[in-house]
């Protein structure tokens, strides 16, 4: 889907609609030999309770994760939940 990369939305921390500058979030890398990723994917594999082991395929569209940047308080907020795309753009206005 096509996103604006500037929109005006409302503004927690000034109460009120504003400019935002939107950005999507990257991915950040997992520290995959620390002690507690390490026992997370033992509980993955199946060993012990809760976490059930995970389906071994991938789903076909991801969720995008998004941040709102007032420009008038500089503030970076959420803004409800994302959603599922295949594909995502930001577009100019
Ligand atoms: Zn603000």
């Amino acid at each position: 889907m096509k996103f604006p990369k500037v929109m005006r939305t409302y503004c927690p921390k000034c109460n009120k609609h504003t400019v935002h500058e939107v950005e999507m979030v990257k991915k950040k890398s997992r520290r995959t030999m620390a002690q507690g990723q390490r026992r997370f994917n033992r509980k993955l594999k199946g060993y012990g309770s809760f976490p059930r082991p995970q389906p071994d395929y991938e789903k076909s569209t991801k969720k995008i994760d998004l941040r709102y940047k007032c420009t008038v308080c500089g503030k970076k907020h959420m803004r409800g939940q994302g959603w599922r795309a295949k594909k995502f753009e930001f577009v100019k206005k």
